[in-house]
């Protein structure tokens, strides 16, 4: 990132929420169930497989939380009826964690109980450090009471992800890695680009030794080219492991990965609740600041092409 780039960055919460949508709106497919089904079925008619995300992690209430579970169940009926080719990924702190790790655990028991009845799929996100050990400890809870149409995310920034690895392979999980998006203190953390890239190799080859199927969630081409040694090194099938992307973000690679032959799932977040989501996607776009002139051109502008993809 350029020092301009980087500074747009830390003046992003000061800019009005209407700004943030229009920015973001590349990254979020609408506020309606329908804008997430009209773009999956794009989607799959392109050969990509999609986990659809209902955005609701500023969630204060048990009753909100019990809304989103209700939401999950249209989100399924809807996959079923339309016939899409997607799963779904849940945030635990939507469905109730900072307020009660039981409630949380039973709205996600619930939303895998309705996945294992229409053979889905669902994953649980990875929040912030402070809930990485709650949602692990659910997570094996519901593998302990039979749930297993259900995953994890593993973070490469965080240091004790390895060890993560080793504590969860007695069930060989279902697991994405991804860098981490969430900005942690150094002591739990790798900070550097470098680092956080050893590190998600280093999972990752402890991930296949173990067994697991793996999503391999990054847009970054070196991370993708490792990724393909390490499972072209163990002979894995295309159906024995998946790419993940994020809705908006570099479509070229996923076009390369799917004519490769590679499964490819992108991550398609739908709901009225889009300021947290679109806040992290815009901080870690590299190209903020051109991002933002664009659409300021756009605006004065009328016409004007719209930013790039
Ligand atoms: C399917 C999926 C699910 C995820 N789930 C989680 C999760 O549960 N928990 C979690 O902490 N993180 C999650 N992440 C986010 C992840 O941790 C990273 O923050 C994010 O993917 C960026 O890291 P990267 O590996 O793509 O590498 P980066 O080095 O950040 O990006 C590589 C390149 O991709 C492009 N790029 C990346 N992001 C953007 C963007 N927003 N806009 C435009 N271009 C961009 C840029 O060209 C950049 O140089 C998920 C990511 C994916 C793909």
């Amino acid at each position: 990132m350029t020092l301009l780039d980087r500074a747009l960055v830390q003046m992003l919460p000061a800019v009005p929420r209407p700004v943030v949508q229009r920015l973001s709106s590349r990254y979020i497919a609408g506020p309606e169930l329908d804008d997430a089904v009209r773009v999956v079925q794009e989607l799959n008619a392109r050969g990509r497989m999609a986990t659809i995300d209902v955005l609701g992690e500023e969630v204060t209430t048990p009753e909100e939380t019990l809304l989103l579970v209700d939401e999950y169940r249209r989100v399924f009926d809807a996959i079923r009826d339309v016939g899409l080719d997607s799963n779904v990924s849940v945030k635990p702190t939507g469905l109730g964690l900072s307020i009660d790790r039981d409630l949380a655990r039973e709205n996600i028991a619930e939303i895998v109980r309705c996945a294992a009845e229409r053979s889905s799929f669902v994953r649980i996100d990875m929040e912030d450090a402070t809930t990485t050990s709650d949602t692990l400890e659910v997570y094996r809870e519901l593998r302990g009471e039979g749930l297993d149409r259900v995953g994890v995310v593993l973070q490469a920034r965080l240091r004790r992800t390895l060890d993560d690895v080793d504590a969860l392979a007695d069930l060989r999980p279902n697991v994405r890695l991804c860098k981490g998006i969430y900005l942690e203190p150094a002591d739990i953390a790798f900070e550097d680009f470098d680092e956080i890239r050893s590190s998600f190799v280093a999972v990752l080859r402890a991930l296949l030794d173990a067994g697991c199927y793996v999503a391999v969630a990054t847009h970054d081409d070196w991370l993708v080219d490792r990724a393909l040694e390490l499972l072209g090194e163990r002979g894995l099938g295309p159906d024995e492991y998946e790419f993940q992307m994020l809705l908006g973000v570099r479509e070229a690679l996923g076009d390369a990965l799917v004519a490769d032959g590679h499964r490819l799932r992108i991550y398609v977040p739908y709901g009225r609740r889009w300021y947290e989501y679109s806040m992290r996607r815009l901080q870690e776009n590299p190209r903020i600041a051109t991002y933002i002139a664009l659409d300021t051109v756009n605006r004065l502008i009328p016409g004007k092409r719209s930013v790039p993809a």
